[in-house]
């Protein structure tokens, strides 16, 4: 709702999308400013880097570009998202919990020593799955995701079977969800999924990532996640011999390699950005030997891609080098569980 303001500093009326006074020059969410960068602090000092950086973004919003102000907010955003990508996004609470959990450690388990220590351990990596459960959960309550989630499983349906249909479907809903926890674990904030029946499905951003590192882990969590549920899916079938898991496991891992195509706005167009050309060849060779390896003509397809990438496009002199690590860890696990997959299932799906 835009309501018609008066500037704080000389009382002139401001339009609703103003930034700056144009009379006095004054910034007009000036309070808000304040209030956002007093919580960035306090997060910070809280060790709750994620928060902080989601405070340090939204200023971000509200200062105008070109301002000294904007410019030293983006650096902080920078720097805070690089710590970030080493801890985590809340190292210090943590560390805090398992301080705790330490000292309120039941004394049978700490009698058992180590092996004591990595039970009560397991305890925290079960909530932690559960909090993730509960995020997942979250997702599927917007009304859009769910109606357009169904329209997709509709389609593939009729293909497939319902099987079939469910299995791809809470797949790709996996693949989203990666995205969308490496979105808020940097502070910004996402869209529910919204599903393309037959395509598979979108997370729109709400700010832009603040450089090529940060916007390579957002595109390439996706993947991840979804390669993850690929390789879940397969295990499952291959411990009670149902092949359309094995269908479902294929299927899946074909549809996040596609997504590794390094072009567009695809997942891996996202990850090839923070590639350096030296890196960009790396990853070239591990899609060709995999094609090599596997005959599948979609390594074909990301081959182009990639080549293209390498020799065409602009590249920064210095690359980030676990973009490469996932990139090319994703190759090779999608394309032993797709393969893999394909000759346990005994069928050539044609996606
Ligand atoms: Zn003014
Ligand atoms: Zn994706």
């Amino acid at each position: 709702m835009a309501v018609a303001t008066r500037c704080e500093g000389c009382g002139s009326e401001l339009g609703p999308r103003l930034l700056t006074c144009p009379s006095c020059l004054r910034l007009v969410h000036a309070r808000t400013l304040q209030r956002l960068a007093a919580e960035a602090e306090a997060a910070t000092a809280r060790q709750s880097l994620t928060e902080a950086l989601g405070a340090w973004r939204q200023a971000l919003d509200l200062l105008p570009t070109g301002t000294s102000q904007h410019a030293q907010v983006m650096a902080r955003v920078e720097a805070l998202s690089r710590q970030v990508d080493v801890s985590g996004g809340g190292a210090g609470v943590a560390s805090a919990e398992s301080k705790s959990s330490r000292a309120g450690m039941p004394k049978a388990l700490a009698g058992l020593g180590a092996f004591g220590v990595a039970l009560w351990k397991f305890k925290f990596v079960l909530l932690f799955l559960l909090g993730k459960g509960k995020l997942l959960l979250l997702g599927l309550t917007q009304a859009s995701t769910l109606f357009s989630m169904l329209l997709a499983m509709g389609v593939y349906w009729r293909e497939w079977g319902w099987v079939f249909a469910v299995g791809l479907v809470a797949s790709i809903y996996v693949h989203e969800m990666g995205h969308v926890v490496a979105i808020r674990r940097f502070g910004m904030q996402a869209s529910a999924p919204m599903f393309i029946p037959g395509l598979g499905a979108v997370v729109r951003l709400k700010q832009t990532p603040v450089d090529a590192r940060e916007d390579a882990r957002v595109g390439l969590a996706g993947p991840i996640w979804g390669g993850i549920a690929a390789v879940l899916i397969f295990a499952a079938a291959l411990a009670t011999g149902w092949k359309s898991l094995g269908a479902i496991a294929h299927a899946a891992a074909w549809l996040n390699l596609f997504n590794l195509l390094p072009i567009w706005q695809l997942d891996g167009g996202r990850g090839f950005r923070a590639l350096a050309r030296r890196q960009r060849w790396w990853a070239v060779a591990a899609v060709g030997a995999a094609w090599f390896l596997t005959h599948e003509s979609l390594f074909v397809v990301l081959l182009a891609g990639g080549t293209f990438r390498a020799l065409l496009t602009p590249a920064p002199e210095e690359g980030d080098t676990r973009t490469l690590v996932e990139y090319v860890g994703l190759v090779v696990v999608l394309g032993v569980v797709g393969w893999w997959a394909q000759q346990w299932t005994g069928t050539a799906l044609a996606l």
